[in-house]
């Protein structure tokens, strides 16, 4: 069983505990904790991953990457409120938000006016939850009034991903609302296109101080098999065609950076899969610069990927959470990573640093969700800070939380 754990491939530096073992069936469950020691010889737990462009000349941007935005109906109910607003959740961690160079989300759910639950146009009902904007269970069917686009552009997001297992709640009608709306606002999004846009890129371009960054959403499945579920990318069915959109958009002399942002992994399980692994290198390798994924509702560790080019690409494989209604402890942990990009004068940029903030949902008596920078104050927020450090490079966590610019963990050889 020892062998099991050393078998794993450290070729890569890797963090968090290891898919490989599960792979191989019951036996590996065992193996979990003999997998994760030995991924980390030579890797300790509690590393730094620091990067081999991280001290190299070149104009820099730094990127924010929040996990989900997952509305569940007690955070709608509170939206909807006479002077309700979204903002309200994440107002303490807005600062760092709004200083980010480029701040993304996975907004979590349609945004259609007039759309009844089972995706036909009906009567728009304004803010208020009911048969158009709701988050019923069982089964679980999100869509979150428009007004919340606005919101998320005040409060500093600069693109979306719309690429989930909740695009189609509101079937193809829900998918292309959403895009009007968040059109109107000017919010770029990535992942998906309106019935019949079949030209329409998949990714987008963001641009800050210089540099334009690629954007590519994609999902493992969508919950509701509508029609039309072509509308969304989805990252094992259509791997050809993301890669295909890396590699164009690589190609592009206009484009510095491509960053993807999958959909992907276990719910609730802090393993990564080996279909996450397989397609996160694919992307690395056809240049993406780094690969940030969410939807296990729990943080996912990193991992260093070089090419065969020579490049260093980061693999976050999960932010986890970062607004919803879930109560487990990792489900309310989760980061904003934080991701520098240097380009130098080959005009394309890599990855140079990354850090990470901890967050945590907190939850006041049902009527006050709000993400804060966890600190590890209290009992339970001491927990999931333990277990995120666990499963990250721990040298990574920014303990200075909003503070701007962070300071990133680098290294830098002689000369340099
Ligand atoms: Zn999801």
């Amino acid at each position: 069983m020892r062998e099991l754990g050393l078998t794993v491939n450290v070729s890569t530096v890797l963090f968090g505990a290891s898919s490989a073992g599960r792979r191989r069936g019951r036996l590996a469950a065992a193996c979990t904790g003999a997998a994760l020691v030995a991924l980390s010889g030579g890797y300790a737990l509690g590393a730094t991953m620091t990067f081999k462009a991280g001290c190299a000349e070149g104009d820099r941007i730094t990127v924010a990457a929040v996990g989900d935005l997952l509305f569940h109906k007690k955070l709608q109910v509170q939206a909807y409120q006479k002077k309700g607003t979204f903002t309200r959740f994440w107002k303490p961690v807005e600062p760092l938000l709004k200083a980010a160079d480029i701040a993304y989300g996975n907004l979590e759910s349609p945004t259609a006016h007039g759309v009844s639950r089972r995706g036909r146009d009906v009567r728009d009902t304004g803010r208020r939850y009911g048969e158009v904007y709701s988050a019923e269970l069982k089964p679980l069917l999100f869509n979150v009034h428009p007004s919340v686009i606005e919101e998320l552009v005040q409060s500093g997001f600069d693109v979306l991903s719309t690429a989930n297992n909740h695009a189609f709640d509101r079937g193809s009608l829900g998918v292309d609302r959403t895009i009007e709306n968040l059109e109107k606002s000017e919010m770029p999004f990535t992942g998906t296109r309106r019935k019949g846009e079949d030209d329409r890129p998949w990714s987008v371009v963001t641009k800050a101080k210089g540099f334009a960054v690629a954007w590519l959403a994609c999902t493992y499945a969508v919950n509701v098999l509508a029609k039309g579920s072509d509308q969304v990318l989805s990252c094992y069915r259509d791997k050809d065609q993301v890669i295909a959109e890396i590699t164009s958009r690589v190609a592009d002399r206009a484009v510095d950076a491509v960053i993807l942002v999958p959909h992907w992994g276990a719910e609730d399980s802090h393993h990564v899969i080996q279909r996450q692994r397989a397609l996160a290198r694919a992307a690395l390798e056809a240049g993406a610069a780094a690969v940030i994924g969410s939807h296990p509702h729990v943080v996912q560790g990193w991992e260093k990927h070089e090419t065969e080019a020579g490049d260093e690409g980061l693999i976050v494989y999960s932010t986890g959470n970062f607004i919803s209604n879930q109560r487990q402890l990792m489900q309310r942990a989760g980061i904003i990573a934080l991701v520098e990009l240097v380009k130098d004068n080959t005009g394309r940029a890599r990855v140079s640093a990354a850090g990470y903030v901890p967050t945590w949902v907190v939850i006041d008596g049902n009527v006050n969700h709000r993400v804060i920078v966890n600190t590890g104050k209290s009992g339970w927020t001491r927990g999931a800070l333990q277990k995120t450090n666990q499963l990250l490079p721990a040298g990574n966590h920014l303990t200075s939380g909003t503070d701007w610019p962070p300071v990133l963990p680098k290294e830098c050889s002689a000369g340099e």
